[in-house]
């Protein structure tokens, strides 16, 4: 496994040598003399001699030429410097060398009016209307189709390269010939089987129907059988609640669970040898669930993995392409015991029949049906049976890498990536995400054909098998890490563009906020009203940031995603951008089910497509700012602020005396100090007069902080996970985990403590003026 230390040395601090920036004038001057040479020496023998006496002519008009052609470089130079001269196709350069005009900005407002004019609804809906027609998994032929699809797209946009990178990866799926069941036995004699094999339709009058099978990857293979007991979300106080009140036991025990967060490992530890999870349901009112609403229905399944295999698990480190080396299969990580999704109706079938008290009022959904507790199943004769059959098979998964290069700037990669695999349909995960990315690449192609090209490398990325754990996205990163960890400035991310349309949720790392809310503010949102009428606007009233309710909530990086190689393994500034369905981050209700079709979102969320067309316009608009604005639009003042909003934030009981948070804390003003005199002097910088060179380290230095805070020392107990600051909702998450896992082990906390006082410093060193 390649070593992922990162921390900065102090020569390392300048970031990567910046590129030297030619001219055209200076090539174009360099390129006429080597042909004059070379048409000289193709001349036949006969006109050798007759132009003899033009070679002294000759020779004086290259030493004429050299000379002015060395005026000229000079002057250009000079003049380069002081103008910061960019040449840039149809935006004032022609081909004979002349002085190309600057960027105006006009030119750049112009391109930006011609993408958001670009973006329309109906291309959106249109894109969604395919990608749904068939379920597309991971590993499916549909997914290979659609992978193709795309990579045909972006071949007649004209994108200078387009690859369609192969995975070999193993995948938890389940057999279609063999479905997993469940079955109900009363005093030894069966009386209900459910199996894991359905019908589905992507909309209610469809005449296809296909077949879904449910299942949780990485669910064991195994039958087991015992008494069920309701353990609610299953979470160590729902279980201890349970264990209060009755005096049921869970050893050899079913348990079933509610709810996509339903949790299995406390029951599991507890003695369960098996589990069944349902989905919430949230309507008792007539026709108040799918087909008649958004919400979910009693009929639906929910999928998902349920154990954590980030990437493929048998060749860490390394991309699975063929002919890599590959750990043994048993390097995949299962859950304990074999669990099943159900449905809502089959788990009141379950339910509620069973003769005992009624469980807690919390405990109880919102149908007319009253869940009781475990004590009447555990005297019972009623048994529950689980048939896990999933098997492991190797399967080819698909990315596909879209490259515009940049014009001035093209070692410098700005990426958008979307996954394009889903459980079954998925309209909102992911495909609205696909077809926000694809009306995306499909405006920009317009804005190249009329001479636009971004100023650095723009890469569309599709990416395959997300929702087995990020395995398409974690794969490429392996494979291109260290010139991703070089050349990356910044990624976006899609993955849920639209699932609802309450409001836009943003996941981003502080550098990238001010950017983003700078654009969520050009955008109109929907749900405009009175003089609120962007998108910021909107996020400002519906999740205002509790520490300053002027600003929308940024969500700290809750919902895994691609981003998470990018941002928290190499510490590329990244952002995640989803419509979302309900308050307090709602997750919407047919999340992972075959509910989530085109009909729901045609019907209940988005009818005009005006959300996927407001995300579009956003993250695209972002996307262009971002690749072809000379000077980054990082804000490292907002870094330092986050930091501190961070220490403060660490448990009371850390601020004792024997650990060195005070070093933490003077990091942070040290950093803190830096960063405004930092933003003090990029202020002055003007990207028509500043020498390029110049522009470009400053560029470098915001983008390489992020890099100062990766380190492979950092305690983890996922994969990949390096990034000192940042993880889920809890920044230091290695300092937290130590702390969490050390109780009494203080020498880890302390040197997690130190890891992130040198990841500050280095941060803040970084941004430290250098010579001009
Ligand atoms: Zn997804």
């Amino acid at each position: 496994m390649r070593s992922k230390s990162r921390s900065v040395s102090k020569d390392m601090q300048l970031g990567p040598r910046p590129r030297k920036i030619f001219c055209n004038v200076f090539e174009r001057v360099q390129t006429c003399i080597l042909t004059v040479t070379k048409m000289e020496l193709e001349l036949p023998e006969v006109r050798r001699r007759s132009i003899r006496r033009r070679e002294v002519f000759i020779v004086v008009l290259l030493v004429v030429l050299f000379s002015t052609a060395a005026f000229l470089i000079g002057y250009f130079a000079m003049k380069a410097e002081k103008n910061a001269v960019i040449c840039r196709p149809g935006n004032g350069g022609d081909n004979n060398g002349n002085k190309t005009k600057p960027t105006l900005p006009s030119s750049k407002e112009k391109y930006h009016d011609m993408f958001q004019e670009e973006v329309q609804a109906k291309n959106l809906e249109e894109n969604l209307r395919f990608i749904t027609l068939e379920p597309h998994m991971a590993g499916s032929r549909r997914q290979r189709e659609l992978a193709e699809h795309i990579a045909e797209k972006w071949r007649v946009y004209g994108f200078d390269k387009v690859e369609m990178p192969e995975y070999i990866v193993p995948l938890s799926l389940p057999q279609e010939d063999k479905p997993n069941k469940v079955e109900v036995f009363v005093n030894g004699t069966k009386s209900l089987t459910i199996l894991g094999k359905l019908k589905a339709k992507s909309e209610p009058t469809a005449k296809k129907a296909f077949d879904y099978f449910p299942y949780f990857a990485y669910s064991p293979n195994g039958t087991v059988e015992g008494k069920l007991v309701y353990i609610n979300k299953g979470s160590k106080d729902d279980i201890d609640l349970l264990l209060n009140r009755t005096n049921v036991s869970l050893t050899n025990k079913i348990v079933i669970g509610r709810g996509i967060h339903a949790q299995t490992d406390y029951a599991v530890e507890l003695g369960a040898v098996g589990a069944l999870i349902f989905p919430d349901v949230h309507s008792s009112r007539p026709n108040g669930t799918y087909p008649y609403s958004s919400k979910v229905s009693g009929d639906a399944v929910f999928e998902r993995p349920e154990a954590a295999n980030f990437g493929d698990p048998l060749t860490r480190g390394l991309p699975s392409t063929k002919g890599m080396y590959r750990g043994p299969n048993n390097l995949t990580v299962f859950a304990a015991v074999p669990t099943q999704p159900i449905s809502y109706n089959d788990a009141v079938e379950l339910l509620s029949h069973l003769q005992s008290n009624l469980v807690p009022k919390e405990w109880q959904t919102e149908l007319n049906v009253s869940f009781r507790n475990a004590t009447g199943l555990t005297s019972s004769d009623t048994t529950v049976r689980l048939s896990v059959n999933n098997v492991v098979e190797t399967k080819s998964i698909y990315n596909v890498i879209g490259t515009i290069y940049g014009l001035e700037e093209p070692d410098r990669y700005v990426l958008i990536g979307s996954h394009r695999d889903a459980w079954f349909l998925g309209a909102a995960d992911p495909s609205s995400g696909t077809a926000a990315l694809l009306e995306i690449s499909r405006a920009v192609s317009g804005m190249l054909r009329e001479g636009w090209r971004p100023r650095r490398t723009l890469k569309f990325c599709s990416w395959g098998a997300e929702e087995f754990g990020l395995i398409g996205s974690i794969e490429w990163v392996e494979q291109n890490q260290e010139i991703l960890s070089d050349r990356g400035v910044v990624y976006l991310n899609t993955d849920v563009a639209v699932g609802g349309n309450y409001v836009l949720i943003t996941q981003n790392c502080p550098l990238l906020s001010t950017a983003i809310f700078d654009w969520a503010k050009k955008v109109k949102d929907p749900n405009a009203y009175g003089n609120k009428t962007s998108l910021y606007d909107i996020m400002v009233d519906r999740m205002p940031s509790s520490s300053n309710p002027s600003e929308p909530y940024v969500v700290p990086y809750l919902f895994l995603s691609d981003y998470f190689p990018f941002y928290l393994y190499l510490g590329i500034p990244s952002a995640d951008f989803s419509y979302f369905y309900g308050r307090n981050m709602e997750l919407y209700p047919v999340y992972h089910t075959q509910e989530d079709n085109f009909y729901w979102m045609k019907t209940f969320i988005d009818p005009k497509f005006e959300f996927h067309e407001a995300v579009t316009k956003f993250e695209g608009g972002l996307l262009i700012e971002l690749s072809d604005t000379p000077i980054l639009p990082f804000d490292v003042t907002r870094y330092a602020n986050a930091l501190l909003a961070g220490y403060k934030s660490l448990p009371k009981e850390m601020h004792n005396e024997s650990l060195p948070t005070e070093y933490i804390q003077k990091a942070i003003y040290n950093f803190m100090e830096a960063s405004h005199a930092f933003e003090r002097a990029k202020s002055k910088l003007n990207p028509d007069t500043t020498d390029p060179l110049r522009i470009r380290m400053v560029n470098d230095q915001m983008v390489q902080i992020e890099k100062a805070f990766i380190s492979s020392s950092m305690l983890s107990d996922l994969f990949l996970s390096s990034h000192l600051f940042s993880r889920t909702a809890f920044p230091f998450p290695g300092v937290l985990q130590a702390h969490k896992n050390g109780k009494g082990n203080i020498n880890e906390v302390k040197k997690q403590m130190s890891l992130v006082v040198e990841a500050i410093s280095s941060a803040a060193e970084i941004l430290k003026p250098l010579p001009t």
